[in-house]
């Protein structure tokens, strides 16, 4: 697999990225990135007491429409091409910082370059385990080439309804597409491996997180509450329930927040209520499901999205 002709992605762009051409992630060959830097916003196994070594790369393959990282999704926010040596350099600078893991933020379109600094950075040092923060349109084949790099998976599975996933995200073939990357990462990683860290379990929890310390091998998949879409989560929710049982974890997230480019789409522009959210929560107590992340509280806040300010690039 090569930049020339670009079919990394479900996309199959075929451009020639190599030659400045961009496809849908609007990318060419060179590695553009917002920030780099400890962050404690992802689930609690993730962020630990240190914060995860989080980069996040400019550009994506699914350009929702309401993204909560719209800036950089779309190019729009200061960025910073950076080569592969000085990316092995940054995971290095941030293991030295504490972080209790790499995070690849949107790191599809950039898979062949991060493998070249990832075996470059591990030649120096990198010793921290490796995540893969993902929307969870990947394709398997691709997926593949990082079988053995790749500790940790955060895919997204975001939409069940073609319809919902077509208006959304351009991507009607989302479901088929993300569910078989899903058991693909799955297949790579299997069960969730933790060590001990200071993390403090929330003891007032429904759910099972007494293995609560960092994780260090397995899979969490979120899933963000949309507004009105609460029978494509119980879908969602069932099947990963029906599939995986509590050999992964999901993540259930309400902090949706509807941004200025939402402003046209009334069925988007709310944030999820107290009732949606608790009704999916009920939901997946009443399915069994045991290894899951929560939210609590007032959660929806543009504060979970970081400054985008070339920190650490
Ligand atoms: S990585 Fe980018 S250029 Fe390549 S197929 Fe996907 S969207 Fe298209």
């Amino acid at each position: 697999m090569n930049l020339t002709d670009c079919v990394l992605c479900p996309r199959e762009c075929h451009v020639d990225r190599t030659a400045g051409q961009t496809g849908y992630c609007g990318q060419n060959d060179k590695i553009v990135a917002a920030r780099a830097a400890l962050h404690m916003w992802e689930e609690p196994c993730i962020s630990g007491v240190n914060g995860s070594g989080a980069v996040f790369f400019a550009g994506c393959n699914m350009r929702c429409v309401f993204c909560q990282n719209y800036d950089i999704a779309h190019s729009n926010a200061p960025c910073k091409t950076i080569s592969v040596s000085r990316l092995a350099e940054i995971f290095l600078e941030l293991q030295e910082k504490g972080a209790h893991n790499i995070n690849l933020v949107t790191p599809t379109h950039y898979i062949l370059q991060i493998i070249d600094a990832l075996h470059l950075a591990k030649a120096n040092g990198l010793t921290l385990p490796i995540v893969y923060n993902t929307s969870g349109y990947e394709k398997v084949e691709t997926l593949k080439l990082l079988d053995g790099l790749i500790d940790i998976y955060l895919p997204d599975l975001k939409y069940y309804s073609s319809d919902i996933s077509k208006r959304y995200s351009n991507a009607p073939d989302y479901f088929p597409v993300a569910t078989a990357a899903i058991a693909e990462m799955f297949r790579q990683v299997g069960t969730p491996v933790y060590e001990s860290s200071g993390f403090i379990a929330d003891a007032n929890s429904e759910f099972d997180i007494s293995e609560s310390s960092l994780m260090k091998k397995g899979v969490i998949v979120r899933h963000l509450l949309l507004p009105d879409c609460t029978e494509d989560s119980r879908y969602i929710l069932r099947y990963l329930h029906e599939t995986y049982g509590n050999n992964i974890y999901i993540s259930i997230m309400n902090q949706y927040t509807p941004l200025p480019q939402v402003a046209s789409i009334p069925a988007l522009n709310r944030k999820i209520t107290d009732n949606e959210y608790d009704g999916i929560i009920d939901y997946a107590i009443s399915l069994g499901i045991e290894n899951a992340f929560v939210q609590e509280g007032e959660t929806a806040s543009e504060s979970f999205i970081p400054a985008f300010n070339c920190e650490g690039l």
